[in-house]
C-alpha cells in the first residue's frame, strides 16, 4: 500500500558532514528524494541534489527549503571551543532561519539534530532521561547555543502546521567519522594520551552513527499530527554504555 514513507522531498542541512551524509544516503536508499544544504559541496552523488549556501543567510535557507516536505536540520558549528559569536550565528540564528523557511514554504516536518550537551551543566549525569532540565549555565558556546536552538525548535512545534522533534545523540562513531575517534587514535599512536580524566571509572555513552541515522528516519515517520513525539526531545544511545 502507499505509505506516508514513500517518496518525500527531504532537505538535509549539513549533508556534507559526518552524520548528515549518512542520513542523506539512508533517505535515498529508502526511496526519498534528497537535497543537501551545506556551505560547500564536498562530494558528488548523482542521486542527490546539492544546494550550497550559508545557514546564517536567510535567503539561502529559504531558497534551499523550496519544494521540500521534510527538513533534517543537522548542520551546526560543531567545534568544541571558540568565541561565542560564530556559534550563535550558525546554531541559533541559523536554526531560526530554518524554522522561518519551513513556515514560509509550508513544510510540515522538521527533525532537529540536537545534543545531550544541552542538559550538561558540568555535573556527571548517570541514567539521565528526558525529564532532565536545561541547566542555568553551560560549559561553552557550543552547548549553550545548541540548547538555545533546541528550545526554538520545540517552541516552533505547532506553528502554522509545522511539527518538530529534536534528537540528542551522544558522541558518535562510525564510517567517515573525522572528529573524535580518529583524533584520539592518532594521539594514542603517538603516545599522547597519557592523561587521565577523573577517577578513570568514567562511563561514556558512545553511539554508532547508523543508530542515529535510524532514529532520524523513525522521527520523520512518527512526526504526524497528534503523535506524542511532536515538540519533544529524545536522547539517542546504543543501549548499554561502554565501560572503560
Ligand atoms: P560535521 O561537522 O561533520 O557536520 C556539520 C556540517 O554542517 C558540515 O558539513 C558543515 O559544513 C555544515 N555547516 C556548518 N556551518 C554551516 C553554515 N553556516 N551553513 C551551512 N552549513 C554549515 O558534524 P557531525 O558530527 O556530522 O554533527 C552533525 C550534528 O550532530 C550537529 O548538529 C552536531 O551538533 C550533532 N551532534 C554530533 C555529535 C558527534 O559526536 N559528532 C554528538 C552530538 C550531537
Amino acid at each position: 500500500s502507499m505509505s506516508s514513507r514513500a517518496g518525500k522531498a527531504c532537505l538535509v542541512t549539513g549533508g556534507g558532514g559526518f552524520l548528515g551524509r549518512h542520513i542523506a544516503e539512508a533517505l535515498v536508499a529508502a526511496g526519498h528524494s534528497v537535497r543537501i544544504f551545506d556551505r560547500v559541496q564536498t562530494f558528488t552523488d548523482s542521486r542527490i541534489d546539492f544546494a550550497t549556501g550559508d545557514l546564517t543567510k536567510k535567503s539561502d535557507v529559504i531558497h534551499a527549503c523550496e519544494g521540500m516536505d521534510v527538513v533534517f536540520h543537522v548542520a551546526s558549528l560543531t567545534d568544541t571551543w571558540g568565541p561565542y559569536a560564530p556559534f550563535y550565528n550558525v546554531n541559533v540564528i541559523g536554526t531560526q532561519n530554518i524554522i522561518e523557511a519551513c513556515i514560509k514554504n509550508g513544510i510540515k516536518q522538521l527533525v532537529y539534530t540536537s545534543s545531550p550537551s544541552v542538559v550538561f551543566g558540568g555535573e556527571d549525569i548517570e541514567n539521565g532521561d528526558e525529564s532532565l532540565a536545561y541547566p542555568a549555565t553551560h560549559l561553552n558556546a557550543y552547548c549553550s547555543t545548541k540548547a538555545e536552538a533546541e528550545k526554538l525548535v520545540r517552541a516552533a512545534n505547532g506553528k502554522d502546521g509545522l511539527l518538530t522533534v529534536s534528537l540528542r545523540p551522544h558522541a558518535m562513531f562510525g564510517p567517515r567519522d573525522n572528529h573524535f575517534f580518529p583524533q584520539l587514535f592518532e594521539k594514542a599512536k603517538k603516545g599522547q594520551v597519557k592523561y587521565m580524566v577523573g577517577s578513570a571509572q568514567n562511563i561514556v555513552d558512545f553511539t554508532y552513527v547508523g543508530n542515529v541515522v535510524q532514529a532520524h528516519l523513525l522521527a520523520m515517520d512518527k512526526l504526524v499530527e497528534g503523535s506524542p513525539v511532536c515538540g519533544q526531545a529524545y536522547f539517542i544511545t546504543n543501549g548499554e554504555p561502554i565501560k572503560f
